[in-house]
């Protein structure tokens, strides 16, 4: 992979740990809107079970984050340690474009699509 687009992706890394930082300490920047929609959809703030279900919304919104935030660690390491952008199951180097749009991945589009397919057939099986 070329310098300047492991600079880019780095840089997106980091952006993307950042906010879902500033999420995680509870402020839910970003996350406004979830809070709106759960207040007109539930007017009584008294009502227990929508109470309920906002924190779970929101428990889990910060166990997403969590494990996001995990991932973006482990890709800043592979950059560190050079070996981000190659394939963990066939070894080949993905797609710098792939990596533009979900940097945190670890597969090859081909590898990714083959582990859906087998993940669909467990799921039917
Ligand atoms: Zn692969």
């Amino acid at each position: 992979m070329k310098q300047h687009d492991l600079d880019t992706l780095k840089k997106i890394l980091n952006e993307r740990r950042q906010e879902l930082m500033s999420d995680a300490v509870g402020t839910m920047h970003g996350m406004g809107m979830v809070e709106e929609d759960s207040r007109e959809s539930f007017p009584d703030p008294t009502d227990r079970a929508s109470l309920e279900g906002n924190r779970n919304l929101t428990l889990r919104i910060r166990d997403r984050e969590r494990k996001l935030i995990t991932k973006i660690d482990e890709a800043l390491g592979r950059i560190g340690d050079g070996t981000y952008g190659i394939c963990e199951d066939c070894g080949s180097a993905i797609g710098v474009e792939r990596l533009k749009a979900r940097p945190v991945t670890t597969l090859c589009i081909q590898c990714k699509s083959e582990q859906e397919a087998a993940e669909r057939r467990s799921k039917f099986a």
